[in-house]
């Protein structure tokens, strides 16, 4: 049964397959032979809130394995070494991946180098002394970078941003905080926008071992004991021209491509998840009986998962549309603004739903409707909040782009 007119071009439906299967093999199987490593908070953090040096190892496994296999930078430009595929594989290689394993992210997030923790095409405009540095490691999979540009008083009004790096020498020293950084407790790299003029910020990428990189704390959400957010202290950090990213005053838009790509991860995430958790729901819903009958008999129970089947769809359906208008050159900011939103509220109904049908059974660990509905909760702000789409939106509308 095909729910897509247009098929994915064969050579994108290729690496889908190969992804899933990779899934099945490197992620799956390792994920139920570290379970309870895995699946319990108190096995998974240290009493600091960070990844255990088992778990940080694991995820190190699935990146390495990926890139032996090719599908790590399948997504990643040609001229950085990658596999040149664009915007829909990258869509379509994270849909697969969260539709078929829903709410384990530990280890599936890191089979395709993710924009903000791997290679992208933002490090397309890496000096050739950084590439030389970092390049071999974020390509092989053995380093994972971060990507620190939110702040404590900078978050969607990025004019905001305190961060500064004056002038030493040749080159400069960084002082300012920096708050939401995925990845910030264990990565290698990271990528540090700060203000180099009034107007103008700079995007630099440092090793975060180096002195003035200090990283304050874990910052745990939902209650969690820990989590993958960091809270970043840049303390007097030395930073040398070959560590510019691009032009000087002008990391913005560097800044922006990459959350842009976040837009099409979390779209596609969402999309994926919401699936499973649909399906998850569909099977319960016909085991489960009360009142003398499959609770799947009742419309209270069925409706739902039908609408969120019908919201799914569209927002799968507007998420390879936005993508392959990126892959045409264009920046599509008013389609992927709209996808970005509706897919994000669309997967976590889809997931609240599933955890209504399953009544008590859907609040628990074990199914992980929970996990994937706090992934899909914090979906709603990151990388653009929905509130931000809709400005993102009102604008292009205003501007005379009205076509839908
Ligand atoms: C799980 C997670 C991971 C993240 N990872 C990273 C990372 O790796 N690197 C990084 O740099 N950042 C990261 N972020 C930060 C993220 O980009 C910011 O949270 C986001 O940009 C929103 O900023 P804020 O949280 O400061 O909210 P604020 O900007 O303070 O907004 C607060 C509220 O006001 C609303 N609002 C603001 N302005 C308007 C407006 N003009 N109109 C209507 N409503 C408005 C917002 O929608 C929001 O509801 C992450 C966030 C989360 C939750």
């Amino acid at each position: 049964m095909t729910a897509i007119a247009e098929a994915l071009p064969p050579e994108i439906e290729d690496f889908r397959r190969q992804v899933l299967d990779f899934a099945e093999r490197e992620v799956l199987a390792r994920h139920d032979r570290h379970a309870e490593l895995l699946d319990d908070p108190r096995a998974r953090y240290d009493g600091d809130g960070r990844l255990q040096p088992e778990v940080v190892e694991l995820i190190r496994e699935v990146r390495t394995a990926s890139a032996r296999e090719g599908l790590f930078v399948a997504c990643v430009p040609e001229d950085l070494g990658g596999g040149g595929h664009g915007h829909l594989a990258y869509y379509a290689g994270w849909q697969t991946l969260f539709h078929r394993l829903g709410p384990r992210p530990w280890l599936l997030l890191h089979v395709i180098a993710h924009w903000a923790f791997g290679p992208s095409r933002l490090l397309s405009q890496l000096t050739d002394q950084a590439r030389e540095r970092f390049l071999p490691g974020l390509m092989d999979g053995s380093k994972i970078m971060c990507f620190g540009l939110s702040e404590p008083g900078a978050g969607s009004d990025l004019s905001a941003l305190a961060t500064r790096a004056e002038r030493d020498g040749d080159g400069w020293r960084i002082s300012g905080r920096k708050i939401w950084t995925t990845h910030g407790p264990i990565a290698d790299y990271c990528v540090v926008f700060a203000r180099t003029g009034e107007q103008g910020i700079t995007a630099f990428v440092v090793p975060t071992g180096a002195d003035g990189f200090r990283r304050v704390r874990v910052v745990a959400l939902f209650g969690d004991i820990g989590g993958d957010e960091a809270e970043i202290a840049l303390e007097g950090l030395y930073v040398e021209p070959w560590q510019v990213i691009g032009e000087v005053d002008r990391g913005l838009a560097a800044a922006l491509y990459g959350v842009s790509l976040g837009r099409v991860y979390n779209s596609a995430r969402a999309v994926g998840a919401g699936r499973w958790a649909v399906e998850t729901a569909l099977d319960y819903a016909q085991k489960r009986e009360a009142f003398g009958a499959p609770i799947a008999e009742y419309q209270g129970v069925t409706f739902p998962l039908a609408e969120s089947a019908t919201e799914l769809h569209a927002a799968h359906l507007m998420g390879r549309n936005a993508a392959r208008l990126l892959d045409r050159g264009e920046r599509a900011i008013k389609e992927l603004s709209m996808t970005k939103a509706y897919s994000v509220q669309a997967g976590l109904r889809a997931v609240d739903r599933a955890m209504q049908t399953h009544g008590a059974l859907g609040f628990t660990n074990e199914l992980g409707l929970t996990e994937a509905w706090k992934a899909l909760r914090v979906v709603n702000v990151a990388d653009g909040s929905n509130e931000i789409m809709n400005r993102m939106i009102a604008r292009q509308l205003l501007r005379g782009d009205t076509d839908l």
